[in-house]
């Protein structure tokens, strides 16, 4: 057994807590149901785990390899071998002094750096004894509702996953098909509640972005993601100009540089902390839409509870959020923020605030299947 294959061990990590540890991994997780949009159809993901340790303190992160970045868990979590070093001589209460530097040193890999800027974050609330929201000076009352996302599917899987989303009051719904039409009269079948609609690229043409969206907006669609392929930015003025309701950049919008080039072409931004690598850049991001005036979302991937949480730490900055990402899993290794009546609820707990699930209501929950209900609902 190698020195790092050893102190990779719990046991060894503990020994070792007064030490700086730093910790990677790949994690599968399971979807509740087959998530399909425009780009991919899966049953699983594989995210990418950090664990930063010292002083006896562990901090937490994840990152979701986004397929269309070309990323992967794999080459996420090899090419953090090259911020070990960064990490072990820093001093972490710095963490945007360290965080900058963690960028500095990885080339891509955006979710990669989301995962130790995650970790170092929850590791920094930790010491400092706060809950994640208090270290950016934010209310916890102030979270928004969240949207419940259904991906594209046939009319009557559509129908079966709104009422399944039955305590959330606001969706999301995937388009950018030739079903488009199909799935909204199977969401109207089944629900009045106020929907917001992500076409991921899928639409080809201005001209069927303004038809489809202004038939969205009768259908009582509040807000569509993305309607046109992210390089067709001269064609959204056209679109804008002939709807009422925003349209945000999803596809459109990576990192902070991103933000006031895409000011004269949408609403809003949907930033994920995926895409541009981190709460930090993710924070900055946020400032410089407002500054804009622009609309800000604040999306995740199909992740766990870590990403999720720390997603939801900035959340009362947001107009919208967009954080069900692990609620369409059922296998969570953790539990943090929840949603009651569709608002977020932070945990109190000093950093992220996440706790390990027992194993035993994991594997419960994995054998119930579809059947599974969502966290929020099964929490204490
Ligand atoms: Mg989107």
């Amino acid at each position: 057994m190698t020195r790092r294959s050893l102190l990779a061990t719990p046991a060894v990590a503990l020994a070792a807590a007064n030490t700086a540890e730093f910790e990677a991994r790949s994690q599968r997780l399971f979807l509740r149901h087959t998530w399909t949009t425009t780009m991919s159809s899966s049953d699983y993901r594989d995210v990418i785990y950090t664990a930063v340790t010292r002083d006896g303190i562990t901090g937490h992160g994840e990152g979701a390899p986004i397929v269309r970045y070309k990323e992967s868990a794999a080459e996420g979590v090899r090419s953090l071998e090259a911020v070990r070093a960064v990490l072990a001589k820093s001093n972490w209460r710095h963490y945007r002094k360290v965080l900058d530097e963690v960028h500095r040193t990885l080339a891509g890999n955006w979710a990669a750096k989301a995962a130790v800027d995650i970790a170092v974050h929850d590791w920094v609330a930790q010491k400092m004894g706060v809950p994640l929201y208090q270290l950016f000076g934010l209310d916890p009352a102030g979270t928004p509702l969240t949207t419940f996302s259904i991906g594209i599917d046939n009319p009557e899987m559509t129908r079966q996953k709104v009422r399944e989303a039955e305590p959330y009051p606001v969706l999301k719904i995937k388009v950018g098909l030739d079903t488009d039409e199909a799935t909204l009269d199977a969401v109207r079948s089944v629900t009045k509640k106020p929907l917001r609609v992500d076409a991921n690229e899928g639409w080809k043409t201005k001209e069927e972005a303004v038809r489809k969206i202004n038939w969205l907006e009768s259908q009582g669609v509040e807000m569509v993601e993305q309607p046109l392929p992210a390089a067709m930015l001269e064609e959204m003025k056209y679109v804008r100009a002939k709807v009422h309701i925003p349209v945000l950049a999803d596809e459109a919008c990576l990192q902070p540089g991103d933000v006031p080039k895409l000011a004269p072409y949408f609403d809003g931004v949907n930033v994920k902390i995926d895409k541009c690598g981190g709460l930090l850049p993710a924070l900055r991001m946020i400032e410089m839409a407002r500054s804009l005036k622009m609309k800000v979302m604040l999306g995740c991937m199909i992740s766990s509870s870590v990403a999720v949480t720390a997603a939801a730490h900035l959340s009362p900055l947001l107009d919208y959020a967009d954080l069900d990402g692990n609620l369409l899993i059922r296998n969570d290794p953790f539990e943090g923020v929840t949603v009651e009546k569709g608002k977020l609820m932070l945990p109190r707990r000093p950093g992220l605030g996440i706790r390990a699930r027992a194993t035993e209501d994991r594997s419960r929950k994995t054998e119930v299947g579809r059947n599974y209900r969502p966290a929020q609902q099964v929490a204490t």
